[in-house]
Formats: C-alpha cells, sequence, structure tokens
C-alpha cells in the first residue's frame, strides 16, 4: 500500500539521497520483502507503515530484547584479573566492558578531568560487532549526552554506516580520549596515550573483524605512527590491540585496521567524501559485504 511520507521522513530520505550522490552512488533498490511478512502486514489492516520501516523496527526490538536478557543474565562478579575472555558470549563482553569503565573510575589522571568535562564519554555498540570505528575525543553533544558520535560529525558518521548497508547498532563505536577537550581542541599526546590502554582493553574484547580509525588522532594512536592522512589512508593495515600485562583482556588480539578522514573534517571539506567511500569500500570487500554496483567503479 503507498504511503505518504510525513515532512520529517520525507526531508530525512531526501538528505539521505543527497549523501549518497555525493559519495558517487545513483543506483537505489528497495529490499524484498518476503511473502510472509508481505502477507502478515496485510492481515494487519490497521499498520499502513512502508515493510521497510516495520522491518527496522521490529530488529530494533529484537536487538534491544537480547540486550536486556544479555544484561540481566550477566554474572554479578566482574571478569577476574588475568582469567581468559571468555570469546563470544554477549553477557561475557558486556560484563568485561563494565569492568573497564569502572576501572577508567571518575578518572583524574589526565589534565581533561579538570578542564570542564561533564563526564566519561566510554563507547557504544553492538558488544559482538564486525565494525568498530574510533575517533578523537567526544565533543560538547557527546560530554552532554555521555555517547560518543552524537552530534553533527556524529549524524555524518551514521549516514556512513548506513551508506554501507548497516545500522549504528550494528557496529561498536568509541573515541582515544574519554574526555572532552576544552574548546574541542586536539588532545595532547600525553592525554591520547594515558587513555588510549582503555580503548585498547575495549578493542580486545569486542573484537571487532576491523577497526575504522577516524582522522589523525585515532589514526596515529592506534597505529603508533606519525604520519599524514595522505600516506596513512588506503591500506589495510595488520593491527594488534597492545593491552597492558595483568588486565582481564592480556590474551593478546589481533585484527584488520582502515584509516579514513574524520566526519568533522568531511563536514569543512565534503569533497573528500568521495574518497572515504573508497576507504568504507575497502572495508566492506574485506568482510565480504555487498557494495553497490555504481560505487565500486
Ligand atoms: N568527534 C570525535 O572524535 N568523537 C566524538 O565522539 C564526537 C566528535
Amino acid at each position: 500500500m503507498a504511503k505518504v511520507l510525513d515532512k520529517q521522513t520525507s526531508e530525512a530520505v531526501r538528505e539521505r539521497i543527497r549523501f549518497y550522490r555525493e559519495l558517487g552512488v545513483w543506483d537505489f533498490y528497495r529490499r524484498d520483502v518476503p511473502e510472509e511478512l508481505r502477507a502478515q502486514l496485510a492481515a494487519q489492516s490497521q499498520v499502513e507503515s512502508a515493510p521497510e520501516s516495520i522491518e527496522i523496527e521490529s530488529e530494533r526490538e529484537e536487538l534491544a530484547k537480547a540486550t536486556k536478557a544479555a544484561q540481566t543474565s550477566a554474572p554479578a562478579a566482574p571478569v577476574k584479573i588475568g582469567a581468559p575472555l571468555p570469546e563470544t558470549s554477549p553477557a561475557a563482553r558486556i560484563s568485561a566492558l563494565k569492568v573497564i569503565r569502572e576501572d577508567i573510575g571518575d578518572c583524574t589522571r589526565c589534565v581533561l578531568h579538570k578542564q570542564g568535562r561533564k563526564q566519561i564519554v566510554f563507547g557504544v555498540g553492538n558488544t559482538q560487532a564486525d565494525i568498530m570505528f574510533v575517533g578523537e575525543a567526544p565533543g560538547a553533544d557527546e560530554d552532554e549526552q555521555g555517547e560518543p558520535f552524537v552530534g553533527r560529525a556524529g549524524q555524518l558518521l551514521n549516514n556512513m554506516i548506513q551508506a554501507m548497508g548497516i545500522k549504528r547498532e550494528d557496529v561498536y563505536i568509541a573515541n582515544v580520549c574519554k574526555c572532552r577537550p576544552p574548546n574541542n581542541r586536539t588532545p595532547e599526546k600525553e592525554e591520547s596515550d594515558t587513555c588510549s590502554p582503555f580503548l585498547m582493553r575495549q578493542i580486545a574484547v569486542v573484537r571487532p573483524k576491523v577497526i575504522v580509525a577516524l582522522g589523525a588522532v585515532a589514526s596515529k594512536a592506534l597505529l603508533s605512527v606519525n604520519d599524514s592522512m595522505a600516506n596513512l589512508r588506503g591500506k589495510l593495515y595488520d593491527f594488534e590491540a597492545k593491552v597492558q600485562p595483568g588486565v582481564p583482556e592480556d590474551i593478546g588480539f589481533s585484527t584488520k585496521l582502515v584509516v579514513t578522514y574524520h566526519p568533522a573534517y568531511l563536514l569543512r571539506d565534503p569533497r573528500q567524501k568521495k574518497e572515504t567511500w573508497k576507504d568504507l569500500q575497502m572495508v566492506m570487500k574485506y568482510l565480504g559485504m555487498a557494495v553497490p554496483k555504481k560505487a565500486e567503479e
């Protein structure tokens, strides 16, 4: 049944299409709706929304239920120091991340704690994610809400994730620095160095198949190099999480890493979105994800 989109939704759709076009993607296909779901929808005459949005809603509900179940079934005792980390269970990962958050505490390890930060912004997302995005440090919106990438740069990151055919809820998102630097200045090396051991532990718990380093600060901190974005981009790196001895995640973890531009930089220079899309395609190809045909050229 045809459905007239409300103003807000149609603006959001228009914005999404504009974003894809900037990436060089021109062809769009409607996802097929399984016969069973079609019949179910037809039976529910009161339901008038488009099948795609229903699909997304039910997936969301599923995810929320699964997360709640995992949280309530999480073992009360934290993972023991030195014990091997359980590889797969979502409950164990949620529990291990809680331990890392507790270890950070009300952190005073670097100067950022006395430079106006409101709260520590730990990380968010699917603890079983194949892809982990790593940014620099929280901005004002993130400091306010306690979640990474929720401001304008976050909206663009969401679009980038959606362009890959997945949702924000499918990935894990964290920053090198967990506290907002005053006036959004670039974190000092000392601040990144102080905070990055916690990021390494988060990586070793989530165990993503690919890390996407967003911008120079994240790329340099993760790869321990000091090079330009131009030199760093365009490669699939072997990455090893440098986890300090003695923490629960100290069982080693290696994965792949791709460097791309920071969304905040893309807001200033949208011409680089095409380059970013190339980096994301590299990730998608490595993971065997479908890449839109036109965009492959
Ligand atoms: N920029 C970042 O690097 N991280 C955020 O969470 C928000 C903006």
